[in-house]
This record gives structure tokens, C-alpha cells and sequence, in this order.
């Protein structure tokens, strides 16, 4: 069987040139061109016509094809719908904001954690996505958009720390100078509150953006929400957040979704300031995006001001997340779920 070439670290390239009889600057020269979106051995015209063939023998090199692209006349959104080698599909977001190109990426096919307002996690978990999957994401997206992408969310599809190692290993080939070069300042990602998971993300102390989807402020109503909690309640979580910002020093993001009735009082904003005193942080307010399948609605666009103002008052900053792409469904699973079901 071939191995996934894309998914290989530049230090293991450098390995298997050496197996391979080769100089070292040769990994340098493949990592370069597949982190440019090179498909076929045949275009690596600096390599040697024998050494192509030999990688061709051991490796295959990982290209999505695109099924769907829905652009937003409102704000130039992109979505895209990915075909993977196996059939599976995936969506990427292509979000245009001042400060750079931003694009959301899934790490997983389906998700399995079956949080109740969420249209990626209805049919559960198909698979984990591999390294080079992600990264694809951001580079065909890239190249066919002809756009330059400065900032990764992984906000897609999935539950990233439920896919750790590839996740991880996602990170160092897209943060690689050789590659796309993408500064861990420049990337967020959110996690459901997988708490062993958060600890252990603390201890690689990287820079980028940790987003908690909180949701509720108290155990009654986010297990009714988050099937998580039960797991990983408030009493955990919370610590967890508390110990990732002392060892990173990096300000946790916290979205909460704004669902109507269930989670938007101003008990809850009470509850929410209590829960977050003395931690640095940031909430994210988002008004819930209606899925087709669930009863959930998002709160009045009153209610939201209301509970941001609530919080500012208190000192925590909040801000009420723009909606892009409301025009192509460029939210929280909805695309792929929409082509499954046809
Ligand atoms: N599994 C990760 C990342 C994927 S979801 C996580 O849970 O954080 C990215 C964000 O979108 C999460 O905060 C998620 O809770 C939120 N989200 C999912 N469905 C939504 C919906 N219908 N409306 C608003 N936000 C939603």
C-alpha cells in the first residue's frame, strides 16, 4: 500500500530522502512543491526523473475535488463542498474579513459529539480526516479561489481535539516557513471542552487562539444542549480554561450561541459573569443559526444587544459575531448535510 505523502512532516522527508540515498535539501524541494498544491510527481521538475519514480512506487499525493462552490453576493464568501479519495465530503469556508483571508476547516467527517443545535453532528461520526485532508483545505481552497489565506479557524466539521495527533500534526505542517507559513497567532481552534484534551494542548504552549463553545453558564442547561458536559462538566471545564491561560498566557475565546429561551435571560448573563470573573477572556456571542432538523431558535437581535451589554457592563468584553454567507448556508455543517441527504 502507498502512504500519504502530504501528511509527512519536512523532518520525516528528510529521513526518508536519507533511506532513500538522497541529500538532504531534496525533502526541502518536495515539501516546497506539495505545500504549493503540486498533484503529480511529474511536475517536481527539480527532482530526478528516477527519484520521481521511485516516490511514485511508495507515495500517493492527496488533491479534493470540488463537488460544490457557492459564492455570497452579500460578501464574498466562498464555500466549498470537497469530494476526499474515499467519497466522503467535507466543507471549507473562505470568510473575507479586513484584517486578511480567512478560512474555517473541518477535521472530521460528521462529528461525535451530538451537541443539539449542531447539523454536523447528525449523522455522528464517519471518520477522522488525515493531515494532508486538512491541509488540502486551506491550499485547494487557496488555488482555486486565487486568493492568499492568512488566518485558519478550525470551526468546520468535527471536534478537532477529538482528532488530536492529526490536528497537532496539521499545525506544524501548515505553521513550516517551507509550507504555507501560517503563524499559530493566525489560527483558532474550538473545541466542545474535551477537558483532557485541553490540558494537554496547554502543555505544547502554542500561540494560537483557543475557543471554548460554552453555550450556557450553568451544568442544568448546557447538558441539555452539549451531551459533553455530562462528561466534562462546568467544575472541570472551567479549571481546564483557568490552567491553559496561566501555562500559554493566551486569552480563551468563549462562543456562545445565542438560543432563544433556552440560554439568553438575564439570569444567565448573571450566571455567565459569575462563571467567568478573574479569567481573561473574550465571548463570542453568535446568534443561533437555525438548522432544519431542530426545534432551536436564535434569540431576538434585541436579547443579543442586551446580554453583550450586560456583559460589557461587567467588565467582560464581548462581541456579537457579523454573519457571513447567510445566502449560501456557509454555516455549521449544513452544506454537506444537504448533499448527504439528496
Ligand atoms: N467541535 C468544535 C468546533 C466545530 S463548531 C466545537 O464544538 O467548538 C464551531 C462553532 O459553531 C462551535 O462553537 C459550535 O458550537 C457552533 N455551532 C454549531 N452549530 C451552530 C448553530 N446552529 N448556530 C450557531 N453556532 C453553531
Amino acid at each position: 500500500m502507498r502512504e500519504d505523502l502530504k501528511s509527512m512532516t519536512l523532518a520525516e522527508m528528510q529521513a526518508m530522502m536519507k533511506e532513500l540515498g538522497e541529500p538532504a535539501f531534496r525533502a526541502k524541494q518536495l515539501f516546497v512543491w506539495l505545500h504549493k498544491g503540486v498533484t503529480s510527481f511529474d511536475g517536481m521538475t527539480n527532482l530526478s526523473k528516477s527519484l520521481r519514480e521511485k516516490l511514485e512506487e511508495r507515495y500517493f499525493i492527496t488533491a479534493p475535488k470540488v463537488v460544490r462552490k457557492q459564492e455570497s453576493k452579500k460578501d464574498g464568501t466562498i464555500k466549498y463542498l470537497w469530494e476526499l479519495s474515499d467519497g466522503n465530503c467535507v466543507e471549507t469556508v473562505l470568510m473575507r474579513y479586513h484584517h486578511g483571508n480567512t478560512v474555517c476547516i473541518s477535521s472530521e467527517v460528521g462529528c461525535p459529539m451530538g451537541c443539539a443545535f449542531c447539523a454536523s453532528t447528525i449523522g455522528g461520526l464517519v471518520r477522522r480526516l488525515q493531515p494532508s485532508e486538512m491541509v488540502d483545505q486551506v491550499l485547494f481552497t487557496s488555488l482555486d479561489s486565487g486568493l492568499e489565506i492568512s488566518n485558519i479557524v478550525l470551526m468546520g466539521i468535527g471536534e478537532p481535539l477529538d482528532n488530536y495527533e492529526t490536528v497537532l500534526r496539521f499545525l506544524e505542517l501548515v505553521n513550516n516557513p517551507d509550507g504555507m507559513n501560517i503563524g499559530m497567532r493566525h489560527i483558532s481552534l474550538s473545541t466542545c471542552g474535551l477537558v483532557p484534551r485541553i490540558e494537554r494542548l496547554a502543555e505544547e504552549n502554542l500561540q494560537l487562539t483557543l475557543s471554548v463553545s460554552l453555550h450556557a453558564p450553568d451544568n442544568e442547561t448546557r447538558s441539555r444542549i452539549m451531551p459533553v458536559n455530562r462528561r466534562y462538566p462546568l467544575e472541570e471545564l472551567m479549571p481546564a480554561c483557568r490552567k491553559y491561560y496561566e501555562k500559554t498566557g493566551r486569552r480563551i475565546s468563549f462562543e456562545y450561541a445565542m438560543i432563544r429561551g433556552m440560554n439568553d435571560t438575564k439570569e444567565h448573563g448573571d450566571r455567565l459573569i459569575r462563571l467567568l470573573r478573574g479569567l481573561p477572556c473574550h465571548v463570542n456571542l453568535i446568534p443561533l443559526n437555525h438548522v432544519d432538523e431542530s426545534p432551536l431558535q436564535p434569540s431576538l437581535r434585541q436579547t443579543v444587544q442586551a446580554f453583550q451589554k450586560q456583559l460589557e457592563d461587567s467588565g467582560i468584553t464581548a462581541t456579537v459575531r457579523r454573519t457571513l454567507g447567510s445566502d449560501i448556508d456557509a454555516s455549521c455543517g449544513q452544506l454537506r448535510r444537504k448533499h448527504e441527504s439528496k
